[in-house]
Protein backbone atom coordinates (compact mmCIF):
# COMPACT_ATOMS: atom_id res chain seq x y z
CA UNK A 1 0.00 0.00 0.00
CA UNK A 2 0.51 1.31 -0.95
CA UNK A 3 2.26 13.97 2.37
CA UNK A 4 2.41 17.21 3.84
CA UNK A 5 4.51 18.82 6.34
CA UNK A 6 3.04 22.85 7.23
CA UNK A 7 6.19 25.22 7.05
CA UNK A 8 5.23 26.27 10.98
CA UNK A 9 5.49 21.88 11.79
CA UNK A 10 8.55 22.26 9.68
CA UNK A 11 10.37 25.22 11.79
CA UNK A 12 8.93 23.75 14.61
CA UNK A 13 10.69 19.86 14.24
CA UNK A 14 14.13 21.77 13.34
CA UNK A 15 14.11 24.09 16.22
CA UNK A 16 13.85 21.29 18.60
CA UNK A 17 16.77 19.07 16.29
CA UNK A 18 18.55 21.97 17.13
CA UNK A 19 17.93 22.44 20.55
CA UNK A 20 18.39 18.54 21.43
CA UNK A 21 21.00 17.58 18.89
CA UNK A 22 22.63 15.42 21.35
CA UNK A 23 19.58 13.45 22.81
CA UNK A 24 17.20 12.89 20.21
CA UNK A 25 17.38 10.35 17.63
CA UNK A 26 17.23 11.62 13.86
CA UNK A 27 18.31 10.25 10.87
CA UNK A 28 21.62 10.63 11.45
CA UNK A 29 22.18 8.44 14.63
CA UNK A 30 19.39 5.69 13.84
CA UNK A 31 20.70 2.33 12.22
CA UNK A 32 16.84 1.59 11.64
CA UNK A 33 17.23 5.35 9.01
CA UNK A 34 20.68 3.63 7.91
CA UNK A 35 19.07 1.01 6.34
CA UNK A 36 16.60 2.87 4.45
CA UNK A 37 19.25 5.69 3.37
CA UNK A 38 21.20 2.86 1.52
CA UNK A 39 17.76 0.63 -0.22
CA UNK A 40 15.99 3.94 -0.76
CA UNK A 41 19.01 5.81 -2.61
CA UNK A 42 19.74 6.35 -6.25
CA UNK A 43 21.91 3.45 -6.40
CA UNK A 44 19.09 0.80 -5.83
CA UNK A 45 16.85 2.26 -8.70
CA UNK A 46 13.48 1.82 -6.82
CA UNK A 47 14.03 -2.22 -6.23
CA UNK A 48 11.80 -3.12 -9.52
CA UNK A 49 11.36 -6.78 -8.77
CA UNK A 50 13.89 -8.72 -11.29
CA UNK A 51 15.72 -5.95 -11.72
CA UNK A 52 19.19 -5.10 -11.02
CA UNK A 53 18.58 -2.84 -8.48
CA UNK A 54 16.61 -5.44 -6.74
CA UNK A 55 18.87 -8.21 -6.71
CA UNK A 56 21.69 -5.50 -4.83
CA UNK A 57 18.73 -4.73 -2.21
CA UNK A 58 18.59 -8.64 -1.68
CA UNK A 59 22.33 -9.08 -1.27
CA UNK A 60 22.34 -6.17 1.04
CA UNK A 61 19.50 -8.21 3.21
CA UNK A 62 21.29 -11.24 2.98
CA UNK A 63 24.69 -9.66 4.58
CA UNK A 64 22.99 -8.12 7.07
CA UNK A 65 20.94 -11.22 7.95
CA UNK A 66 24.35 -12.95 7.87
CA UNK A 67 26.52 -10.23 10.15
CA UNK A 68 23.48 -10.81 12.95
CA UNK A 69 23.88 -14.52 13.31
CA UNK A 70 20.99 -15.75 11.18
CA UNK A 71 20.92 -19.06 9.50
CA UNK A 72 20.48 -19.02 5.76
CA UNK A 73 17.08 -20.38 4.77
CA UNK A 74 15.90 -19.90 1.49
CA UNK A 75 16.77 -22.79 -1.28
CA UNK A 76 20.16 -21.63 -2.51
CA UNK A 77 21.77 -19.78 1.44
CA UNK A 78 19.54 -16.55 1.92
CA UNK A 79 17.55 -17.09 -1.43
CA UNK A 80 14.60 -18.67 -2.73
CA UNK A 81 13.88 -18.54 -6.39
CA UNK A 82 10.46 -17.31 -7.56
CA UNK A 83 9.78 -17.60 -11.33
CA UNK A 84 7.83 -14.99 -12.55
CA UNK A 85 5.92 -14.20 -16.48
CA UNK A 86 6.03 -10.43 -16.87
CA UNK A 87 3.09 -9.02 -19.09
CA UNK A 88 3.93 -5.39 -20.67
CA UNK A 89 0.90 -3.97 -22.45
CA UNK A 90 1.97 -2.04 -25.30
CA UNK A 91 -0.96 0.54 -24.81
CA UNK A 92 -0.15 2.50 -27.82
CA UNK A 93 -1.50 -0.92 -29.88
CA UNK A 94 -4.15 -1.43 -27.51
CA UNK A 95 -8.32 -0.04 -27.78
CA UNK A 96 -11.19 -0.05 -25.71
CA UNK A 97 -14.47 1.18 -27.14
CA UNK A 98 -18.09 1.48 -25.99
CA UNK A 99 -20.68 0.52 -28.42
CA UNK A 100 -24.72 1.00 -28.01
CA UNK A 101 -27.02 0.84 -30.86
CA UNK A 102 -28.34 4.93 -29.44
CA UNK A 103 -25.21 6.23 -29.71
CA UNK A 104 -21.86 6.74 -31.86
CA UNK A 105 -18.81 4.55 -30.35
CA UNK A 106 -16.51 6.22 -27.66
CA UNK A 107 -12.98 5.67 -27.25
CA UNK A 108 -12.50 5.09 -23.25
CA UNK A 109 -9.10 3.61 -24.20
CA UNK A 110 -7.39 6.82 -22.43
CA UNK A 111 -9.99 6.54 -19.51
CA UNK A 112 -9.13 3.49 -18.24
CA UNK A 113 -6.18 1.34 -16.84
CA UNK A 114 -5.61 -1.89 -18.58
CA UNK A 115 -4.53 -4.38 -15.44
CA UNK A 116 -0.49 -5.03 -16.32
CA UNK A 117 -1.35 -8.22 -13.33
CA UNK A 118 -4.03 -9.84 -14.96
CA UNK A 119 -3.19 -12.11 -18.27
CA UNK A 120 -4.80 -9.99 -21.12
CA UNK A 121 -7.50 -11.33 -23.50
CA UNK A 122 -6.77 -10.22 -26.85
CA UNK A 123 -10.07 -9.64 -28.26
CA UNK A 124 -13.51 -8.76 -26.32
CA UNK A 125 -16.44 -8.57 -27.48
CA UNK A 126 -19.09 -8.20 -24.97
CA UNK A 127 -21.84 -6.96 -23.23
CA UNK A 128 -21.23 -5.12 -19.23
CA UNK A 129 -23.28 -6.09 -16.42
CA UNK A 130 -22.95 -3.39 -13.35
CA UNK A 131 -22.68 -5.81 -9.77
CA UNK A 132 -22.63 -3.02 -7.29
CA UNK A 133 -19.35 -4.01 -5.12
CA UNK A 134 -18.84 -7.57 -6.86
CA UNK A 135 -19.04 -8.85 -3.52
CA UNK A 136 -20.24 -12.53 -3.22
CA UNK A 137 -20.46 -13.97 0.14
CA UNK A 138 -23.91 -15.80 0.58
CA UNK A 139 -23.04 -17.65 3.51
CA UNK A 140 -23.03 -13.98 5.13
CA UNK A 141 -26.44 -13.28 3.74
CA UNK A 142 -24.94 -10.81 1.05
CA UNK A 143 -24.49 -11.95 -2.63
CA UNK A 144 -24.05 -9.18 -5.48
CA UNK A 145 -24.73 -11.90 -7.99
CA UNK A 146 -27.91 -13.14 -7.10
CA UNK A 147 -30.05 -13.37 -10.31
CA UNK A 148 -28.03 -12.00 -12.34
CA UNK A 149 -26.13 -13.82 -15.16
CA UNK A 150 -22.35 -12.79 -15.90
CA UNK A 151 -21.95 -15.58 -18.84
CA UNK A 152 -20.00 -14.03 -21.37
CA UNK A 153 -19.98 -10.55 -19.86
CA UNK A 154 -17.34 -7.82 -18.32
CA UNK A 155 -18.31 -7.26 -14.82
CA UNK A 156 -17.96 -3.67 -13.39
CA UNK A 157 -18.05 -2.85 -9.70
CA UNK A 158 -17.38 -0.34 -7.25
CA UNK A 159 -14.67 -0.81 -4.26
CA UNK A 160 -16.24 -1.11 -1.17
CA UNK A 161 -18.83 -2.52 0.82
CA UNK A 162 -22.21 -2.84 2.79
CA UNK A 163 -22.31 -2.40 6.28
CA UNK A 164 -23.09 -5.39 7.01
CA UNK A 165 -19.87 -6.83 6.39
CA UNK A 166 -16.58 -6.12 8.32
CA UNK A 167 -13.85 -4.60 6.38
CA UNK A 168 -11.40 -7.64 6.61
CA UNK A 169 -14.33 -9.50 4.88
CA UNK A 170 -15.31 -7.17 2.45
CA UNK A 171 -11.79 -6.98 1.43
CA UNK A 172 -11.37 -11.20 1.11
CA UNK A 173 -14.42 -10.76 -1.03
CA UNK A 174 -12.72 -8.88 -3.60
CA UNK A 175 -9.43 -10.36 -3.38
CA UNK A 176 -9.89 -13.75 -3.17
CA UNK A 177 -13.58 -15.06 -3.75
CA UNK A 178 -14.42 -12.46 -6.56
CA UNK A 179 -11.70 -13.60 -9.18
CA UNK A 180 -13.16 -17.43 -8.30
CA UNK A 181 -16.74 -16.31 -9.17
CA UNK A 182 -16.09 -14.69 -12.20
CA UNK A 183 -13.97 -17.61 -13.69
CA UNK A 184 -16.37 -19.97 -12.73
CA UNK A 185 -19.45 -18.32 -14.19
CA UNK A 186 -18.22 -17.63 -17.17
CA UNK A 187 -17.65 -13.69 -16.95
CA UNK A 188 -14.64 -12.40 -19.53
CA UNK A 189 -14.11 -9.65 -17.91
CA UNK A 190 -13.55 -6.91 -14.65
CA UNK A 191 -13.47 -3.41 -14.53
CA UNK A 192 -13.07 -1.48 -11.11
CA UNK A 193 -14.26 1.64 -9.99
CA UNK A 194 -13.01 3.42 -6.91
CA UNK A 195 -15.86 5.64 -4.95
CA UNK A 196 -14.10 9.40 -5.21
CA UNK A 197 -14.41 9.06 -1.64
CA UNK A 198 -11.61 5.93 -1.74
CA UNK A 199 -9.51 7.73 -4.00
CA UNK A 200 -5.76 7.43 -2.32
CA UNK A 201 -3.48 8.32 -5.45
CA UNK A 202 -4.38 11.03 -7.93
CA UNK A 203 -5.92 9.52 -10.78
CA UNK A 204 -3.24 10.97 -13.21
CA UNK A 205 -0.48 8.53 -10.97
CA UNK A 206 -2.79 5.34 -10.86
CA UNK A 207 -2.60 6.01 -14.78
CA UNK A 208 1.27 6.18 -15.04
CA UNK A 209 1.58 3.13 -12.61
CA UNK A 210 -0.58 0.91 -14.56
CA UNK A 211 1.71 1.57 -17.94
CA UNK A 212 4.57 -0.63 -15.68
CA UNK A 213 4.68 -4.19 -16.43
CA UNK A 214 2.50 -6.49 -14.83
CA UNK A 215 3.85 -9.69 -13.05
CA UNK A 216 1.76 -13.05 -12.47
CA UNK A 217 3.41 -15.95 -11.15
CA UNK A 218 4.86 -18.83 -13.64
CA UNK A 219 3.06 -21.82 -11.42
CA UNK A 220 -0.69 -21.33 -12.79
CA UNK A 221 -2.50 -22.64 -9.88
CA UNK A 222 -1.23 -19.95 -7.37
CA UNK A 223 -2.54 -16.80 -10.10
CA UNK A 224 -5.91 -14.99 -9.02
CA UNK A 225 -7.23 -15.47 -12.75
CA UNK A 226 -6.12 -18.99 -14.03
CA UNK A 227 -7.40 -18.25 -17.25
CA UNK A 228 -7.09 -15.07 -19.62
CA UNK A 229 -9.69 -12.04 -18.91
CA UNK A 230 -10.32 -8.24 -19.56
CA UNK A 231 -9.09 -6.14 -16.71
CA UNK A 232 -9.31 -2.51 -16.26
CA UNK A 233 -9.44 -0.12 -13.50
CA UNK A 234 -11.57 3.01 -14.49
CA UNK A 235 -11.22 6.44 -13.68
CA UNK A 236 -14.11 7.39 -11.23
CA UNK A 237 -14.34 10.81 -13.00
CA UNK A 238 -15.41 9.40 -16.82
CA UNK A 239 -17.37 6.17 -15.09
CA UNK A 240 -20.61 7.88 -15.79
CA UNK A 241 -20.39 7.16 -19.84
CA UNK A 242 -20.58 3.59 -18.43
CA UNK A 243 -24.12 4.11 -16.94
CA UNK A 244 -25.38 6.01 -19.78
CA UNK A 245 -29.03 5.15 -20.67
CA UNK A 246 -29.21 2.88 -17.71
CA UNK A 247 -31.57 4.43 -15.46
CA UNK A 248 -29.05 4.99 -12.73
CA UNK A 249 -25.70 7.35 -12.64
CA UNK A 250 -22.45 6.93 -11.18
CA UNK A 251 -23.05 9.69 -9.28
CA UNK A 252 -26.55 7.88 -7.20
CA UNK A 253 -24.45 4.77 -6.81
CA UNK A 254 -21.34 6.41 -5.33
CA UNK A 255 -23.46 8.45 -2.68
CA UNK A 256 -25.01 4.44 -1.87
CA UNK A 257 -21.80 3.59 -1.53
CA UNK A 258 -20.63 5.85 1.06
CA UNK A 259 -23.39 5.70 2.66
CA UNK A 260 -22.70 2.14 2.40
CA UNK A 261 -26.24 0.83 1.26
CA UNK A 262 -26.48 -2.24 -0.78
CA UNK A 263 -26.00 -1.31 -4.49
CA UNK A 264 -28.16 -2.16 -7.53
CA UNK A 265 -27.07 -4.68 -10.18
CA UNK A 266 -27.96 -4.18 -13.47
CA UNK A 267 -27.07 -4.81 -16.94
CA UNK A 268 -25.39 -1.56 -18.70
CA UNK A 269 -26.29 -0.33 -22.08
CA UNK A 270 -23.15 0.00 -23.73
CA UNK A 271 -20.80 -2.90 -25.23
CA UNK A 272 -17.05 -3.08 -24.59
CA UNK A 273 -15.43 -4.07 -27.71
CA UNK A 274 -11.05 -4.39 -26.77
CA UNK A 275 -8.53 -5.27 -28.50
CA UNK A 276 -5.23 -5.34 -26.23
CA UNK A 277 -1.66 -6.29 -27.28
CA UNK A 278 0.89 -7.47 -24.28
CA UNK A 279 4.16 -9.16 -24.60
CA UNK A 280 4.90 -11.89 -21.88
CA UNK A 281 7.91 -12.63 -20.92
CA UNK A 282 9.68 -15.26 -18.13
CA UNK A 283 11.50 -13.60 -14.83
CA UNK A 284 13.60 -15.34 -11.96
CA UNK A 285 13.32 -12.90 -8.78
CA UNK A 286 14.32 -14.04 -4.86
CA UNK A 287 12.58 -13.88 -2.00
CA UNK A 288 15.46 -13.30 1.63
CA UNK A 289 15.04 -16.08 4.20
CA UNK A 290 17.12 -16.13 7.62
CA UNK A 291 16.13 -17.95 10.71
CA UNK A 292 17.05 -17.92 14.39
CA UNK A 293 16.58 -21.13 15.56
CA UNK A 294 14.47 -21.50 19.18
CA UNK A 295 16.05 -22.88 22.22
CA UNK A 296 13.53 -25.46 23.04
CA UNK A 297 14.01 -28.49 21.61
CA UNK A 298 10.59 -29.39 21.19
CA UNK A 299 9.52 -25.80 20.33
CA UNK A 300 12.03 -25.18 17.78
CA UNK A 301 10.23 -26.79 15.54
CA UNK A 302 7.59 -24.12 15.50
CA UNK A 303 8.19 -20.80 14.01
CA UNK A 304 7.11 -17.29 13.88
CA UNK A 305 7.42 -15.21 10.71
CA UNK A 306 8.52 -11.65 10.65
CA UNK A 307 7.73 -10.27 6.98
CA UNK A 308 8.63 -7.28 5.18
CA UNK A 309 8.54 -6.47 1.40
CA UNK A 310 11.71 -5.44 -0.18
CA UNK A 311 10.44 -4.31 -3.95
CA UNK A 312 9.05 -1.11 -5.04
CA UNK A 313 7.89 0.43 -7.70
CA UNK A 314 11.47 1.04 -10.09
CA UNK A 315 11.94 4.20 -11.92
CA UNK A 316 9.50 5.61 -14.47
CA UNK A 317 8.89 9.13 -15.87
CA UNK A 318 10.59 11.64 -13.62
CA UNK A 319 7.73 13.91 -11.33
CA UNK A 320 9.75 14.16 -8.50
CA UNK A 321 13.48 14.50 -8.81
CA UNK A 322 15.38 11.69 -10.88
CA UNK A 323 12.45 9.21 -11.99
CA UNK A 324 13.07 6.70 -9.25
CA UNK A 325 10.44 5.62 -7.11
CA UNK A 326 12.69 5.47 -3.87
CA UNK A 327 10.24 3.64 -1.94
CA UNK A 328 11.93 5.10 1.63
CA UNK A 329 8.56 4.04 3.66
CA UNK A 330 7.30 1.42 1.28
CA UNK A 331 8.77 -0.40 2.29
CA UNK A 332 12.60 -0.04 2.73
CA UNK A 333 10.80 1.16 6.62
CA UNK A 334 9.55 -2.48 7.10
CA UNK A 335 13.11 -3.90 5.75
CA UNK A 336 14.81 -1.59 8.08
CA UNK A 337 12.08 -2.87 11.05
CA UNK A 338 13.19 -6.06 9.92
CA UNK A 339 16.57 -5.89 10.29
CA UNK A 340 16.57 -4.24 12.97
CA UNK A 341 14.76 -6.42 14.80
CA UNK A 342 17.30 -9.35 13.95
CA UNK A 343 19.49 -7.13 15.61
CA UNK A 344 17.94 -6.62 18.43
CA UNK A 345 17.51 -10.91 18.96
CA UNK A 346 21.21 -11.09 18.21
CA UNK A 347 22.90 -8.06 20.55
CA UNK A 348 20.13 -9.18 23.44
CA UNK A 349 20.88 -12.57 23.47
CA UNK A 350 17.34 -12.77 24.05
CA UNK A 351 16.99 -17.01 23.35
CA UNK A 352 13.51 -17.10 22.06
CA UNK A 353 11.80 -20.84 22.39
CA UNK A 354 10.59 -21.13 19.09
CA UNK A 355 12.20 -20.42 15.82
CA UNK A 356 11.99 -17.17 14.18
CA UNK A 357 11.74 -17.02 10.54
CA UNK A 358 13.05 -13.08 8.93
CA UNK A 359 11.38 -12.76 5.18
CA UNK A 360 12.03 -9.61 2.90
CA UNK A 361 9.73 -10.26 -0.37
CA UNK A 362 9.61 -9.57 -3.76
CA UNK A 363 6.79 -8.79 -6.04
CA UNK A 364 4.66 -7.20 -3.50
CA UNK A 365 3.98 -4.11 -5.37
CA UNK A 366 2.94 -6.48 -8.11
CA UNK A 367 0.31 -8.33 -5.84
CA UNK A 368 1.94 -9.74 -3.30
CA UNK A 369 3.66 -12.72 -5.39
CA UNK A 370 6.73 -13.62 -3.42
CA UNK A 371 4.66 -13.78 -0.35
CA UNK A 372 2.49 -16.11 -2.21
CA UNK A 373 4.93 -18.12 -3.52
CA UNK A 374 6.52 -18.61 0.17
CA UNK A 375 3.60 -19.23 1.79
CA UNK A 376 2.82 -21.59 -0.55
CA UNK A 377 6.41 -23.13 -0.75
CA UNK A 378 7.92 -22.50 2.52
CA UNK A 379 11.43 -22.92 2.58
CA UNK A 380 11.52 -22.76 6.25
CA UNK A 381 9.79 -24.39 8.97
CA UNK A 382 7.34 -25.60 6.37
CA UNK A 383 3.77 -26.91 8.28
CA UNK A 384 4.95 -25.24 11.16
CA UNK A 385 4.66 -21.72 10.82
CA UNK A 386 2.28 -20.86 13.37
CA UNK A 387 1.82 -16.23 12.97
CA UNK A 388 3.01 -13.62 10.68
CA UNK A 389 3.36 -10.42 11.75
CA UNK A 390 4.14 -8.02 9.10
CA UNK A 391 5.13 -4.49 8.89
CA UNK A 392 4.69 -2.88 5.73
CA UNK A 393 4.65 1.28 5.46
CA UNK A 394 3.97 1.57 9.44
CA UNK A 395 4.40 5.45 8.59
CA UNK A 396 6.12 6.72 11.17
CA UNK A 397 5.19 10.63 10.87
CA UNK A 398 4.22 11.40 14.09
CA UNK A 399 4.45 9.83 17.32
CA UNK A 400 3.78 6.29 18.33
CA UNK A 401 0.77 6.39 20.07
CA UNK A 402 -2.28 5.08 18.12
CA UNK A 403 -1.83 1.28 16.01
CA UNK A 404 -4.26 -0.26 13.94
CA UNK A 405 -3.53 -3.94 14.08
CA UNK A 406 -4.73 -5.28 10.69
CA UNK A 407 -6.12 -8.88 11.55
CA UNK A 408 -6.21 -8.37 15.15
CA UNK A 409 -9.84 -9.26 15.85
CA UNK A 410 -8.86 -12.67 14.21
CA UNK A 411 -7.04 -14.19 16.20
CA UNK A 412 -5.42 -14.31 19.81
CA UNK A 413 -2.21 -12.85 18.16
CA UNK A 414 -3.86 -9.77 18.48
CA UNK A 415 -4.59 -9.97 21.96
CA UNK A 416 -1.04 -10.34 22.24
CA UNK A 417 -0.33 -7.59 20.34
CA UNK A 418 -2.51 -5.63 22.54
CA UNK A 419 -1.24 -6.46 25.82
CA UNK A 420 3.06 -6.12 24.39
CA UNK A 421 1.40 -2.61 22.82
CA UNK A 422 0.03 -1.80 26.19
CA UNK A 423 3.23 -2.50 27.74
CA UNK A 424 5.07 0.37 25.62
CA UNK A 425 1.61 2.91 26.19
CA UNK A 426 0.70 2.32 23.14
CA UNK A 427 -2.79 1.66 21.53
CA UNK A 428 -4.17 -0.73 19.38
CA UNK A 429 -7.19 1.04 17.51
CA UNK A 430 -10.20 -0.20 14.98
CA UNK A 431 -9.63 0.26 11.36
CA UNK A 432 -10.75 3.98 10.87
CA UNK A 433 -10.70 3.13 7.10
CA UNK A 434 -12.09 -0.63 6.54
CA UNK A 435 -12.78 0.25 2.88
CA UNK A 436 -9.24 0.89 1.96
CA UNK A 437 -9.05 -2.91 1.77
CA UNK A 438 -5.29 -3.09 3.78
CA UNK A 439 -5.68 -6.33 5.41
CA UNK A 440 -5.71 -8.27 1.70
CA UNK A 441 -3.11 -5.63 0.70
CA UNK A 442 -0.26 -6.77 2.26
CA UNK A 443 2.02 -9.96 2.70
CA UNK A 444 0.02 -10.93 5.83
CA UNK A 445 -2.77 -12.13 4.19
CA UNK A 446 -0.48 -14.85 1.91
CA UNK A 447 -0.23 -16.31 5.64
CA UNK A 448 -3.93 -16.03 6.76
CA UNK A 449 -4.71 -17.57 3.18
CA UNK A 450 -2.60 -20.49 4.65
CA UNK A 451 -4.61 -20.72 7.88
CA UNK A 452 -1.78 -18.69 9.97
CA UNK A 453 -2.60 -16.35 12.07
CA UNK A 454 -1.21 -12.83 10.95
CA UNK A 455 -1.04 -9.01 11.88
CA UNK A 456 0.40 -5.95 10.49
CA UNK A 457 0.36 -3.04 12.66
CA UNK A 458 0.00 0.50 11.25
CA UNK A 459 0.88 3.45 13.35
CA UNK A 460 -3.00 5.74 12.46
CA UNK A 461 -3.14 9.67 13.21
CA UNK A 462 -5.04 11.07 16.30
CA UNK A 463 -8.37 12.26 14.03
CA UNK A 464 -9.15 16.05 13.55
CA UNK A 465 -5.57 16.76 14.31
CA UNK A 466 -2.69 17.77 12.17
CA UNK A 467 -1.94 14.31 12.57
CA UNK A 468 -4.42 13.48 9.96
CA UNK A 469 -3.44 16.33 8.17
CA UNK A 470 0.00 14.83 7.79
CA UNK A 471 -0.85 11.45 6.99
CA UNK A 472 -3.61 12.31 4.33
CA UNK A 473 -1.37 14.70 2.53
CA UNK A 474 1.45 11.70 2.75
CA UNK A 475 -0.66 9.51 0.65
CA UNK A 476 -1.82 12.54 -1.64
CA UNK A 477 2.17 13.44 -2.52
CA UNK A 478 4.15 10.62 -1.76
CA UNK A 479 2.26 7.47 -1.47
CA UNK A 480 3.47 4.98 -4.62
CA UNK A 481 5.37 8.31 -6.06
CA UNK A 482 8.99 9.34 -6.73
CA UNK A 483 8.39 11.47 -3.18
CA UNK A 484 8.59 8.63 -1.44
CA UNK A 485 12.70 9.88 -0.80
CA UNK A 486 15.38 10.68 1.53
CA UNK A 487 14.57 14.18 2.07
CA UNK A 488 10.64 13.36 3.48
CA UNK A 489 10.39 14.50 7.36
CA UNK A 490 10.51 11.49 9.51
CA UNK A 491 9.69 10.85 13.26
CA UNK A 492 12.74 8.66 14.09
CA UNK A 493 11.49 8.05 17.80
CA UNK A 494 8.19 7.07 16.71
CA UNK A 495 10.01 4.28 13.80
CA UNK A 496 12.47 2.85 16.64
CA UNK A 497 9.82 2.20 19.43
CA UNK A 498 7.73 0.64 16.59
CA UNK A 499 10.80 -1.78 15.66
CA UNK A 500 11.12 -2.13 19.36
CA UNK A 501 7.09 -3.29 19.41
CA UNK A 502 7.46 -5.57 16.73
CA UNK A 503 10.65 -7.12 18.30
CA UNK A 504 8.99 -7.80 22.02
CA UNK A 505 5.64 -9.04 20.19
CA UNK A 506 7.57 -11.32 18.19
CA UNK A 507 9.97 -12.38 21.29
CA UNK A 508 5.91 -12.73 23.60
CA UNK A 509 4.78 -14.79 20.67
CA UNK A 510 8.14 -16.94 20.20
CA UNK A 511 7.90 -18.20 24.30
CA UNK A 512 4.84 -18.33 24.65
CA UNK A 513 3.32 -21.41 25.65
CA UNK A 514 0.41 -21.67 23.45
CA UNK A 515 0.26 -21.25 19.74
CA UNK A 516 -1.82 -18.42 17.97
CA UNK A 517 -5.23 -19.48 17.45
CA UNK A 518 -8.24 -18.32 15.20
CA UNK A 519 -11.21 -17.10 17.14
CA UNK A 520 -14.44 -19.22 16.68
CA UNK A 521 -16.22 -16.27 15.16
CA UNK A 522 -13.45 -15.52 12.80
CA UNK A 523 -14.02 -15.66 9.15
CA UNK A 524 -10.82 -16.32 8.21
CA UNK A 525 -10.53 -19.38 10.82
CA UNK A 526 -11.65 -21.90 8.26
CA UNK A 527 -8.59 -21.71 6.13
CA UNK A 528 -6.76 -23.28 8.82
CA UNK A 529 -8.80 -26.30 8.31
CA UNK A 530 -8.95 -25.77 4.63
CA UNK A 531 -6.24 -23.84 3.69
CA UNK A 532 -6.80 -21.86 -0.03
CA UNK A 533 -3.98 -23.22 -2.96
ZN1 LIG B 1 3.38 -0.19 -2.23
Amino acid sequence: MRSRFTVLTFLVSAFVCIAARSAAPGKDNSPWWGHIKTLASDDFQGRLTGSPGYRKAADYVAGVFEREGLKPAGTAGYFQNVEFEVQTIQTAASRVMLKSAQAAPVDVSDDLVLSPGIQQRKTTAAPLVFAGYGIHLPEEGYDDFAGLDVRGAVVVFLVGGPDSIAGAHRAHAVAEVLPHYLEKSGAVGVIQVASPKNREVPWARQKAAGTQPGMVLAEKNLRRYQGLMFGASFDESKAQVLFAGSGKSFADIVALADAHQPLPHLKLVPQIDAHVEAVVTPLTSVNVVGELPGSDPTLAAEAVVLSAHLDHLGTGKPDHGNGIFHGAMDDASGIATLLETARMFHTSKAKPRRSVVFLAVCAEEKGLLGSRYFAAHPSSHAGHLIADINSDMFLPLYPLRDVVGFGADESSLGDVARSVAAQAGVRLVPDPQPDHLVFVRSDQYNFVRKGTPAIMLQMTPKANTTEEATYKQWFSERYHGQADDLEQPVDIAAAEAYTKLVYQLALKVADEPAVPQWKKSSFFAKFAAQPLP
